[in-house]
């Protein structure tokens, strides 16, 4: 963790977080990308590296989540900083304040950075023992349905979740890495879609008896599907951390965000799934998600805007 002061020493300024960047981009010193030439300084007015043999001038954030931004890089340093380490994430709002930028700034800015911690976790899969299980998020609570009632105003949430070992006596299995989608529904085609993406093949997949499940083994998995109704354990002891994760998923939605757009609830859910999958990481999660964000294209405002629901 860094301190305020810490922080601002480090990339209070423009050029320092230029700096950074060039690090992470050409861990062994800038290479101009036409002639492999050395640089000749960086202007961080315009935040390019010119050419000592070629004159060529290479920006440090094209094609990266900062690609054509007019916020000063130490604040985009920040609110990746406050993204990478606040457990509960920030809002909008509190980040506008904190960086002296209007409300539509903060919100976009923290979805660029979503949209980079989505691309980063998009190839992980999970393996060895996995609780699976889907859930509704979103709109007004009226426990758990298939289908029906309110699925308009909720969105489908699927959660994933390995195993890495038994726990202490009475208390639930160690819990391994989660991956977390929204779906079109629950329908075995989606949650079908959902297990190839997530879950490694031979992977022993543990589900409730939803038929919605029916199709796990014929995709190659090993499958114990529990019957709920015939157990005397409720739920959330037979599926301790499926469970868990999803409450813990709803209160950041709704303690941190009020409220999310269906449209925009990926993003929210890949923020939330990032993050827990490196809970237990403290060092380097500022460098770590500045790699992410420099890994991806950015997305603009009227990219957001028209996404189509649930893609
Ligand atoms: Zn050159």
């Amino acid at each position: 963790m860094l301190t305020v002061h810490g922080f601002r020493s480090q990339f209070g300024e423009e050029w320092q977080c230029g700096a950074q960047l060039t690090r992470q981009r050409w861990p062994e010193g800038f290479a101009c990308p036409r002639c492999a030439g050395p640089s000749r300084g960086y202007m961080a007015v315009r935040r390019v590296h010119e050419c000592a043999t070629c004159g060529y001038q290479c920006s440090v954030t094209a094609g990266t989540i900062f690609h054509k931004t007019r916020t000063p890089l130490p604040s985009w340093f920040w609110a990746i900083y406050r993204m990478s380490h606040d457990k509960k994430g920030i809002s909008a709002v509190q980040l506008a304040k904190e960086i002296g930028v209007s409300y539509p700034t903060a919100w976009l800015m923290q979805h660029k950075i979503r949209k980079a911690m989505q691309d980063r976790d998009q190839g992980y899969t999970l393996n060895g023992l996995v609780e699976v299980d889907e859930g509704y998020v979103g709109g007004e609570e009226h426990g758990k349905t298939r289908k029906g009632r309110g699925a308009k105003s909720k969105s489908v949430v699927a959660v994933a979740v390995e195993h890495r070992g038994p726990g202490e006596p009475g208390r639930p299995p160690i819990p391994g890495f989660a991956a977390l989608s929204v779906l079109p529904n629950a329908g075995s085609k989606s949650l079908d879609s959902f297990l190839k993406d997530k879950v490694r093949p031979g992977s022993h997949v543990l589900t409730d008896g939803w038929n919605g499940y029916w199709h796990v083994e014929q995709n190659g998995f090993a499958h114990t599907a529990i019957d709920l109704s015939k157990q005397d354990q409720p739920a959330h002891k037979l599926f301790p951390w499926v469970h868990i994760t999803l409450s813990n998923l709803k209160r950041f939605l709704l303690g941190t965000h009020h409220t999310v757009e269906n449209k925009h609830l990926k993003r929210y859910v890949a923020e939330f799934n990032y993050r827990l999958n490196r809970r237990t990481m403290e060092e380097d999660l500022l460098t770590r998600l500045l790699r992410a964000s420099l890994a991806t294209q950015t997305i603009t405002y009227k990219q957001l805007i028209a996404t189509p629901e649930l893609t």
